[in-house]
């Protein structure tokens, strides 16, 4: 006999407004003076994070919805050029580049509040298109040539979008030999009139369907290194045709699975470049780049905060011998520290996005823009590497129905967090570029400052001392370990502080 247990009692525990119903999301949006018409958009994506962004996102993830590649014309005139994606992942995309958070006066806290809520369904195929699109914006904004008429169209297209006819970015630029060290980027660039045409390939590319890619790549003759690199913008189509490329095939990733990542190979691609030909790679990890990583730690608090969610609602819902799960003391003390980590993560990905942006503006100090060069490599490192974990918790505590993929998100954000902590940088390259920073910025000699600015009331002399004699330690080794030890409790110290603002 079919049993009539049934889990409405779980899914209704969810809640169905996520946006109103996260208590510390909405007191840091509360810190903006919002227009109504902003305020009824983040309620209008509240409701939809809590049901239609759900349904979708299962359905995109389903193996016969994942992206494909379109097969090619039979009598081999054209290559490989087009991925299918489902109506599912196209609606979302849609109506969230299409609602207006690229407008240049759209409030930056709302903005992020979008980003999180979306993020707390992992990727689905929309949140990296997010992360890129920010990120192209503001490269188009802060690096382009002003008189520049092509970026100045394509940042209005952004602008102006509207669910009807909206456009998105992508990102290109790890290559075969090695995504760190992008320095050593071979892709060729050959002068073409204004622009340049493109030669060679890129490894990993997500998010293929973009409009507009940028793509940092060698023009011909420059030196080796990273000032032989520059960046180009690069439409994906041109004059109605796919624009001089071919896809080699998609990857067959862990995680992010509805989101397409394929190997490119550019054949003669027409582009612009975008900022000096010699600072490409610079311009692309400091907009670029750095954008992806803050949108990344947004992204782990959200998974985080989801994967509470769905922890909280089950332990509420499911009994056994005779208990709520959540009454059990093992487990109640398994949520309390999801609950603890949630609010830290939260706390400290909104406290990241103001340091952050706040260095952005034109009057920002050297004092701020150090600190956030460096906060966002220990934040994208830190916050990402701490989700995995969480999440396999949040699974263990809801069981055998916690590892099963129709009925519950959590597989799906455990397999994308160890996405968010390889791309754009991994663990070890973000805490190596951070030391780097700390010696390039003259952080030596002057750390109590730079981390009294930084962790506020958190920098405690003994992480002071900690700082200076990692910065004092000549041996390459000795400092890198010490460093890996120091980094992750100066971001938990920062965590703490951006917390206690919500007290
Ligand atoms: C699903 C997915 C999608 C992606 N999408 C894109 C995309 O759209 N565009 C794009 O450009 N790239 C993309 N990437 C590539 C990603 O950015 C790279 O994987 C990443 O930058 C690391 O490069 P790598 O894999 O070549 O590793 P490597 O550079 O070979 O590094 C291997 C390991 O060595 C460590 N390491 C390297 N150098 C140092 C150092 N000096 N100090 C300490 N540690 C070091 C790294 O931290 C890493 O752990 C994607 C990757 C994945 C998995």
């Amino acid at each position: 006999m079919t049993s009539s247990y049934d889990f409405s009692g779980y899914l209704d525990a969810r809640g169905t407004n996520w946006f109103d119903e996260d208590p510390l999301l909405r007191r840091w949006v509360a810190r903006s003076e919002l227009s109504a018409e902003v305020r009824s958009l983040l309620d209008r994506f509240g409701r939809d994070a809590a049901s239609t962004w759900i349904e979708r996102s299962d359905l995109a993830e389903r193996r016969e919805h994942l992206p494909r590649v379109r097969e090619p014309d039979p009598y081999n005139r054209h290559p490989p050029t087009e991925v299918e994606l489902p109506e599912a992942t196209l609606r979302t995309l849609a109506e969230v580049h299409g609602s207006g958070i690229w407008r240049a006066d759209f409030d930056e806290r709302a903005r992020y509040a979008v980003v999180y809520l979306l993020n707390e369904h992992g990727e689905m195929g929309v949140t990296c298109s997010v992360a890129c699109t920010d990120g192209l914006a503001r490269v188009l904004r802060m690096a382009a040539d002003p008189a520049d008429a092509r970026a100045a169209a394509i940042l209005r297209e952004i602008e102006a979008a509207t669910p009807g006819r909206w456009v998105h970015g992508a990102q290109f630029v790890t290559e075969i030999q090695g995504g760190s060290d992008a320095a050593t980027n071979a892709l060729e660039a050959r002068p073409d009139g204004d622009g340049a045409r493109l030669y060679g390939q890129k490894w990993f590319c997500s998010n293929l369907t973009a409009d507009y890619w940028l793509v940092t790549a060698r023009p011909t003759g420059a030196p080796a290194g990273h000032r032989g690199i520059a960046l180009y913008c690069v439409p994906r189509r041109r004059d109605g045709a796919p624009n001089g490329y071919r896809i080699r095939r998609l990857k067959d990733k862990l995680g992010t699975r509805a989101l397409p990542t394929a190997e490119i190979e550019f054949e003669g691609a027409w582009g612009f470049p975008v900022g000096p030909l010699d600072a490409g790679l610079r311009t692309m990890v400091a907009i670029v780049l750095t954008t992806s990583r803050v949108h990344n730690v947004v992204a782990a608090a959200a998974s985080l905060r989801r994967a509470l969610r769905e922890a909280e609602a089950y332990a509420a819902f499911r009994t056994a011998f005779g208990r709520r799960l959540a009454d059990v003391p093992l487990l109640a003390a398994s949520l309390e520290r999801l609950r603890t980590e949630a609010d830290l993560a939260a706390a400290g990905a909104f406290a990241c996005v103001e340091d952050w942006t706040a260095a952005l503006a034109p009057d920002a100090t050297r004092e701020q823009k150090t600190w956030a060069r460096i906060l966002v490599s220990l934040a994208k490192a830190v916050a990402t590497r701490r989700t995995s974990p969480r999440i396999y918790e949040a699974m263990m505590l809801v069981g055998g129905n916690g590892i099963e993929e129709r009925f519950s998100v959590l597989p799906r954000l455990y397999r994308d967090a160890a996405i968010m902590e390889t791309w754009e940088g991994p663990y070890t390259l973000l805490l190596h570029q951070a030391l780097c920073d700390l010696d390039r910025l003259g952080v030596r000699g002057h750390e109590g400052d730079f981390l009294r600015f930084g962790l506020r009331d958190q920098a405690g002399d003994a992480l002071v001392s900690e700082l200076q004699a990692v910065l004092e330690e000549r041996d390459e080794t000795a400092r890198a370990l010490a460093f890996g030890e120091l980094a992750p409790r100066l971001f938990f110290a920062y965590e703490a502080w951006a917390r206690s603002t919500f007290a």
